[in-house]
């Protein structure tokens, strides 16, 4: 929990939001400014800056202390959830992390823009 931080408020419910889909280790809500006719941010109930952030081993110089696999494990399970609920699980979605400045990201609480409902085209990937 970071006391100044957005998505740690909204997750404590001291800002209010409009749930889509909640476990033990994540939190889906809507987004305020949606940019498709779904569109759902899927975050980790542990404050983590960014995608980077989480330590799952492995590459980081000498990674130790807490695991912090079973969130990204959660976050992913939970993409699943979110997209059978909204119902765009059929007809294609996509799944976006911003992270950092070049990317745009401005809530730096690690969250997966989950867009579906209508069709995207190639413009951007
Ligand atoms: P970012 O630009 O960091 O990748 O995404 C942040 C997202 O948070 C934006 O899409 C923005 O519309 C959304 N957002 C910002 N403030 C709020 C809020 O108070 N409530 C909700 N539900 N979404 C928010
Ligand atoms: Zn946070």
């Amino acid at each position: 929990m970071d006391g100044d931080c957005l998505f740690c408020k909204i997750i404590d419910g001291s800002v209010p939001s409009k749930k889509v889909y909640e476990n033990e280790w994540v939190l889906a809500f809507e987004d305020i400014s949606p940019a498709a006719r779904v569109h759902v941010l899927l975050v980790p109930k542990k404050h983590f800056a960014d995608i980077l952030a989480p330590n799952c081993g492995g590459y980081a110089e000498g990674a130790s202390g807490a695991s912090d696999a079973r969130y990204v494990l959660e976050l992913h399970r939970a993409i699943k959830a979110v997209v059978e609920l909204t119902g765009v699980a059929g007809s294609g979605f996509r799944v976006i992390a911003n992270c950092g400045r070049d990317a745009g990201q401005t809530v730096p609480h690690l969250h997966f823009h989950i867009l579906g409902g209508q069709p995207f085209g190639e413009a951007l990937l």
